[in-house]
């Protein structure tokens, strides 16, 4: 049997927000995705539409996706937290330990050379 390999986003960093969706044209519930190496997904409780990067996701051609996209989306909206946006460090656990240092901040008095 072949291996199949499929990659993308997980659902680590779940954040609730208040969106107006343009499909729904309403403020609405959605969970906004942090992907970190994938972008940002945005997607709608309310019409089960999905955004990446700002840009609509391809509908399915299948009767009934959008209860399915509901359901599937109310479910994150339950495992997803209020709050900021996740650091660095969340969205790349892995690469956290070693990461260069990049604010150096020197005294008032000092030029930058
Ligand atoms: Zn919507």
């Amino acid at each position: 049997m072949p291996a199949v390999f499929v990659c993308g986003p997980d659902n680590r960093n779940l954040r609730k927000r208040y969106w107006r969706c343009p499909s729904c044209e309403r403020i609405t519930e959605t969970v906004v995705r942090h992907g970190g190496w994938w972008g940002v997904d945005i997607l709608c409780c309310r019409c089960g539409d999905r955004w990446t990067d700002g840009q609509l996701r391809p509908r399915p051609f299948q009767r009934g996706w959008r209860d399915e996209r509901r359901r599937r989306h109310r479910q994150l909206w339950d495992a997803a937290t209020h709050g900021p946006d996740p650091t660095f460090e969340e969205l790349f656990p892995e690469y956290a330990a070693r990461r260069p240092v990049v604010d150096v901040h020197l005294p008032d008095d000092e030029e930058t050379p």
